[in-house]
């Protein structure tokens, strides 16, 4: 074995990651990069041309584009499998090169997202050990991981979304709380969940961005099914070294953080629903109504793009002008500064795991409104097993939405909710500081990575 000299110091242990290109997937992804930056490693993200981070905002990484041959138009199951063939030659390439030139250190190990289950066969054959992380939460894997058996049990494809009968092999979740995959696609999200877990139980270890606080019971039979070392670190946003919104996608508008100043303490309800998801000119224009009818001041993310083309994009006649003295709408928010600000009392969400481990952080109780994905059980948990927020059970309708808001912001329910998340907040918190349970997950971590 080579000996370092004295005028010699070693490198720093330098670590290889590839976010899934999805703005729920690249935050917790640069949030550990940056966190194990500070711990002293050396630090290259792989990324797709499509969706790419924006290198200037971390001057200390190294950025490594490598093609994906995606096209317009791709939904997000057809994006998806596409990555995990077109990236597989050009990550492989990447990685060759990077051990053979060994220029920012030598690399210890890959950390890649669990969709790109297809990094698995590349680390083993280059034999780099691959640690997967899960950017959602332990119950959102565990049900992807259960999917084959969920499909030959017959949940799938769901017959009645609006079910409440209880899912018995993975509970507490109902029917209607399961992600609802459309017949056309059932065979390839099939395929994907079955090879994103073949290819997980096959890495080095698994993150999970959740404190052990939230899913103990989950964890605990995971690690004992899965037999590789687990780490819940969760939430990363809470570990992140730099400015929160670095890794945003789109630019925040910043202003509304003066709008918010003016605004009474808790009164301002909160409105995202995310990065991806679209909705119809139906939709919106009962959320503009629910909004305006609640009374309530509130702050609203109207992303570019997420009112579908063909539908009019337009908000209804009427509705700036009842509103404009109490709303603001924006295209991109700030989000973690406005849910910390003291005007923000309620976060009406879709429920991404991001947007709900930072309402939990800053104690902002949550009206739920869950569309794609996995966002079912989150809002499952929160408002039946957390009991920090309530859902709005149907489709959108004014309505409902109105009552809800109320219901949230100003009734005794919505006061319990919040003593409730305020409790639920610290213990979260208490994970994160040292000696806590997210802490000593992040320690092992550096322990695991350090002794490849
Ligand atoms: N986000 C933001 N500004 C916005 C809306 C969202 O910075 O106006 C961030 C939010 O803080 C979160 C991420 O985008 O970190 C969204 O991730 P999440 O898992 O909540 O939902 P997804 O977009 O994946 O559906």
């Amino acid at each position: 074995m080579a000996r370092i000299g004295e005028n010699q110091r070693p490198q720093a242990p330098h670590v290889l990651l590839f976010p899934l290109p999805f703005q729920g997937h690249i935050n917790p992804m640069l949030q550990l990069a940056t966190f194990l930056l500070s711990k002293g490693f050396s630090i290259t993200i792989v990324h797709t041309q499509f969706n790419s981070p924006n290198p200037s905002n971390f001057p200390n990484f190294h950025f490594e584009p490598i093609p994906d041959g995606l096209s317009d138009g791709m939904d997000t199951t057809a994006i998806l499998s596409t990555i995990n063939i077109n990236c597989i030659a050009p990550f492989r390439a990447v990685l060759a090169r990077m051990l053979s030139e060994n220029r920012h250190g030598p690399i210890s190990c890959v950390i890649t997202d669990d969709f790109l289950f297809f990094t698995q066969s590349v680390t083993d054959s280059l034999k780099v050990p691959r640690i997967v992380l899960v950017t959602y939460n332990a119950i959102g894997f565990l049900t992807s991981s259960r999917f084959q058996m969920l499909h030959e049990k017959g949940y799938y494809p769901i017959q009645d979304p609006k079910s409440e009968d209880p899912v018995s092999e993975i509970p507490p979740l109902r029917i209607k709380d399961l992600p609802i995959i459309t017949t056309s696609t059932m065979d390839a999200t099939l395929q994907l969940f079955v090879s994103l877990t073949i290819a997980t139980r096959a890495s080095s270890g698994l993150i999970f961005n959740t404190p052990d606080c939230l899913e103990q019971t989950t964890l605990a039979n995971l690690r004992l099914d899965l037999r590789i070392p687990v780490f819940p670190i969760g939430p990363l946003h809470k570990f992140m070294v730099g400015p929160p919104d670095s890794s945003s996608l789109l630019t925040p508008d910043n202003n509304c953080m003066a709008w918010l100043a003016k605004q009474a303490p808790l009164s301002v309800i909160y409105v995202s629903f995310g990065s991806t998801g679209v909705m119809d000119g139906a939709d919106l224009a009962e959320m503009a109504w629910g909004l305006a009818n609640s009374g309530q001041p509130f702050l609203w993310v109207v992303r570019p793009g997420s009112v579908s083309v063909s539908e009019c994009a337009k908000l209804p006649e009427g509705f700036e002008e009842e509103t404009r003295d109490r709303g603001l709408i924006v295209k991109w928010a700030p989000q973690q500064d406005v849910l910390a600000h003291p005007a923000v009392g309620g976060f009406w969400t879709h429920n991404g795991w991001n947007s709900t481990l930072e309402s939990i952080c800053e104690g902002v109780p949550m009206l739920c409104s869950p569309r794609l994905a996995e966002q079912g059980i989150n809002a499952r948990l929160v408002s039946h097993v957390w009991r920090v927020g309530m859902t709005l059970e149907n489709e959108l309708e004014r309505g409902e939405i109105e009552r809800g808001i109320r219901r949230l912001m100003v009734g005794h329910e919505g006061k319990e909710i919040r003593e409730r998340i305020k409790d639920l907040k610290e213990n979260v918190n208490c994970s994160i500081r040292k000696g806590g349970s997210s802490h000593q997950s992040l320690d092992a971590l550096i322990d695991l990575i350090s002794s490849f």
